[in-house]
């Protein structure tokens, strides 16, 4: 079936004022302004209240937080603190908390306008072996888009470590279940749903070993490697007294300096630093909600892009952030980084970039992030109704700067996954219940 998208009021892209063609999975024409499709549609969607943008990428999020937000224990806590109160609390989670944690972050991204996630799943307690299968199986029911990161952590308290015994799986047992989600899950085809990648919590929540044992099962699968660093400045000590090696060092010790990986917050990072990161093409995950709540700093996202590394944004988990709506961390991201660039570097369109293709260049993928002929058909269209756009100029900018933070229409490889504001075949009202009813175990 060919669809015209039709005459939007702004969209992100050039040559696209007349709206696009999307036919099957993907969009197959930009219709200029006046311009109606060279060929005949089966059907159009009146855009002409829309404002178009390339389905959203959020390239870090931790689902299972959504059980755990505004939580008491955490409201007060720089960061290793506060990954050790809510440690125990997390821990808690069993595969039914899991579900529904996942679906209530899969329905908030797909109505902020995400079309594509990655998860950082680390916590594997007793029971939640199959955490990854889990979360396949609810992005395949609301057709999200996802790379699904295995994570890890396998050093405890009991050795010197933050997690506690009962989160933490031996470096054999990661490995083998990495393997074999990958083996079940990872499709590397272009316009793929589902994607497998590797993602230790930190380069301090394993064992050393396990770092290059990953990388060497990513070359072999094809996948790729995530973790979180730099967030705080201590990571840095850590790192040395850890292992005797400042984190860029370290990285390139146990082969993780490359372009198969993107590293989430990457705020404390020197000139030198950020160089040799962005000349291995390492990419960049800015997550401004988390590194503001945590006071952690900011990340320097346009030294990393002026030096080689892709730039994306990611929501972060619930318990920092604590919302999963991607919209506004677009606008989170815009306003942190004036705060650190000034006026003149950093302007609506380089926050919806980074939204977008940038966030798909983490995720080592050129089949999504824009709106273009040969890319899926992963859209977001705002309304823009709402007293808070009333006078708005550049449309664009007007997203957010006035602050969009739920999606009219969203399209993800073609199939309209959220219709007039509610996502297409779920109960929200439901889930909502069961999830608060479920949240009430980790108070
Ligand atoms: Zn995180």
């Amino acid at each position: 079936m060919r669809l015209w998208i039709k005459q939007p009021l702004a969209v992100l892209a050039e040559g696209a004022d007349g709206g696009v063609v999307v036919e099957g999975a993907r969009i197959v024409e930009l219709v200029a302004r006046g311009a109606t499709p060279s060929a005949p549609v089966d059907a159009s969607f009146d855009a002409s209240r829309h404002v178009l943008l390339p389905g959203l990428v959020n390239a870090h999020h931790h689902f299972y937080q959504t059980l755990a937000r505004a939580h008491p224990a955490g409201l007060q806590l720089d960061l290793i603190p506060w990954l050790l109160a809510l440690y125990p609390i997390w821990a808690r989670m069993d595969a039914r908390d899991l579900r529904l944690a996942t679906r209530v972050a899969l329905a908030e991204l797909l109505l902020s306008g995400c079309t594509t996630a990655a998860d950082h799943h680390n916590l594997f307690p007793p029971g939640l072996e199959h955490a990854i299968d889990i979360q396949v199986e609810e992005a395949r029911a609301l057709g999200v888009r996802m790379t699904v990161t295995r994570g890890a952590m396998s050093f405890s308290t009991r050795e010197g470590g933050l997690p506690p015994e009962n989160v933490v799986q031996a470096d054999d047992v990661v490995l083998a279940d990495c393997e074999r989600v990958a083996r079940a899950y990872h499709d590397p085809s272009p316009g793929s749903m589902m994607r497998i990648a590797f993602a230790p919590c930190s380069p301090f929540a394993v064992h050393k070993p396990l770092m290059p044992d990953l990388a060497a099962l990513a070359e072999r699968l094809d996948v790729r490697l995530h973790t979180h660093l730099c967030q705080v400045e201590d990571e840095e000590r850590f790192c040395v007294e850890a292992h005797g090696l400042r984190p860029v060092d370290f990285l390139d010790s146990v082969g993780w300096l490359n372009e198969r990986v993107w590293l989430a917050h990457a705020v404390h990072f020197n000139n030198r630093d950020i160089a040799r990161l962005g000349a291995a093409g390492v990419g960049v995950c800015h997550l401004a909600a988390a590194d503001m709540w945590l006071a952690a700093g900011i990340c320097p996202t346009r030294d990393f892009e002026l030096a080689g590394s892709p730039v994306g944004l990611g929501v972060d988990g619930s318990s920092s952030n604590d919302s999963s709506n991607m919209m506004e961390a677009v606008r989170h991201s815009l306003l942190l980084q004036r705060l650190r660039y000034g006026p003149t570097r950093v302007t609506p369109r380089d926050a919806l970039r980074w939204a977008s293709v940038g966030g798909a260049k983490c995720l080592g993928r050129d089949d999504i992030g824009a709106i273009a002929v040969g890319r899926q058909a992963d859209l977001a269209l705002f309304r823009l109704d709402a007293p808070r756009f009333s006078g708005a100029h550049d449309l664009l900018a007007a997203l957010v700067l006035c602050g969009a933070h739920r999606a009219d229409r969203v399209m993800v490889n073609g199939e309209w996954r959220v219709v007039d504001g509610a996502v297409v075949g779920l109960d929200l009202a439901a889930l909502l219940a069961e999830h608060a009813a479920a949240a009430r175990k980790f108070a």
